[in-house]
């Protein structure tokens, strides 16, 4: 244990290098050459077996425990891309490309895997195969479906899979997770309404889609309030609402909606899918308008699975101590490695990075400009996920 202890600290000494590097290189969705590169040149010079251009830039390496003779394979999973944010942290290692930021820690989430890497390529204190999974385009919600499109289960099986994000509302090194729905499903919607623009002082002459999509606004908004459990959680926010150049004297021809549907549920978000479709049409009728609509299914909501979320508190509560691991309410944010729970089982986890001084950078919030990951957190991410590895694949 201490043993570990000792190796993954200094590995994270190098690992806070490695995570400044990434973070001056920032690249959004499936154009993170700059991380695969770097990931890529980590693992060869270590000698660790593995596969790159998966869903593009996406990579997975392979390290086969001291016996293999379980025939259990384990998987963990980072997130590798960046953010459209402008950087404001002023801090040394700053975003070179202006516009692009690692403003959510996928940075930080690649330096504790490659740590972990590092780690057990060096101990092997396992009896089966690991899987590191270097994931892009999380932030698009693009990244997981994208892999397993390309065939990651077939070519790189796997039983279980883990992964973690960091969270600045937590404090450093406290963990948490729950059971069950932890993270929403991210859904979005748009709504074209068309009608026939004119002169605003005759009416009668247009197709006006102004009142039709206040209208529609309004009814939308009574499919969570009336129609869905109320012990159920939905969220139904329609964000952008557009129509008309500016002109007070004209009626515009054309109406568009915009927002996103959130929930833990699948029959709930069967409902308000196939409701909205209904509402959209029917304001068409009513109206006389010609009505479109297109919904786009974006990230499966992250369930964790009862069982791995057990292993996982464990293994989290042998590094902190049990009273470092809480239990985590579910929010309405939305992480794709839910694409993955639908598959295999496992679970994903929090670790708290927030400091005491209010005013560190590693307390805003993520995807904030001033936000950044906190280092300190590294050799307590990837000794969770070596405690993980060790446990599930325990040599007796
Ligand atoms: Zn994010
Ligand atoms: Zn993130």
């Amino acid at each position: 244990m201490t043993n570990r202890n000792q190796r993954i600290e200094s590995i994270a000494a190098q690992a806070t290098e490695w995570r400044r590097e990434l973070h001056r290189h920032p690249q959004t969705v499936f154009e993170e050459t700059f991380a695969s590169d770097f990931i890529c040149s980590k693992l060869t010079e270590w000698g660790i077996p593995h596969e790159r251009g998966i869903a593009t830039t996406g990579v997975v390496a392979t390290i086969e425990g001291r016996r293999n003779h379980s025939g259990r394979t384990i998987a963990f999973r980072a997130d590798i891309d960046a953010l459209d944010v402008i950087e404001q942290t002023g801090q040394p290692w700053a975003s070179l490309t202006p516009g692009k930021m690692h403003a959510c820690g996928h940075d930080g989430h690649t330096a504790t895997l490659l740590t972990l890497a590092k780690y057990l390529n060096d101990t092997r204190n396992f009896d089966g195969l690991i899987r590191l999974i270097f994931q892009p385009g999380e932030e698009a919600g693009k990244g997981a479906h994208q892999m397993l499109r390309e065939g990651l289960l077939e070519r790189f099986p796997f039983d279980e899979i883990y992964g973690y994000h960091n969270w600045p509302t937590l404090p450093r090194g406290t963990f948490a997770i729950k059971p069950g729905p932890m993270l929403a499903s991210v859904d979005v919607f748009q709504i074209r309404l068309h009608g026939k623009g004119g002169h605003a002082a005759m009416p009668h002459a247009t197709l006006d889609v102004i009142p039709a999509a206040a209208q529609l606004v309004l009814a939308l908004q009574t499919l969570v309030s009336r129609e869905t459990d109320p012990m159920a959680n939905a969220v139904l926010s329609v964000t952008n609402l557009t129509a008309g150049t500016g002109a007070a004297n004209v009626i515009p021809g054309l109406a568009t909606l915009t927002g996103t549907v959130r929930t833990f549920n699948k029959d709930v978000r069967d409902h308000l899918q196939s409701r909205m479709a209904s509402m959209v049409k029917s304001i068409g009728i009513m109206f006389r308008l010609t009505a479109e609509f297109d919904y786009t299914r974006l990230i499966d909501p992250v369930i964790n699975h009862a069982q791995e979320t057990e292993y996982c508190r464990e293994a989290a509560a042998a590094i902190v101590g049990p009273d470092k691991v809480e239990s985590m309410e579910p929010i309405m944010g939305g992480e794709d490695f839910g694409g993955f729970l639908e598959q295999r089982p496992g679970a994903f986890i929090v670790i708290g990075q927030g400091e005491a001084d209010p005013a560190s950078p590693h307390n805003r919030g993520l995807h904030n400009p001033g936000y950044d990951f906190n280092d300190a957190i590294l050799p307590t991410a990837a000794s969770y996920f070596a405690e993980l590895a060790e446990r599930r694949l325990a040599i007796d």
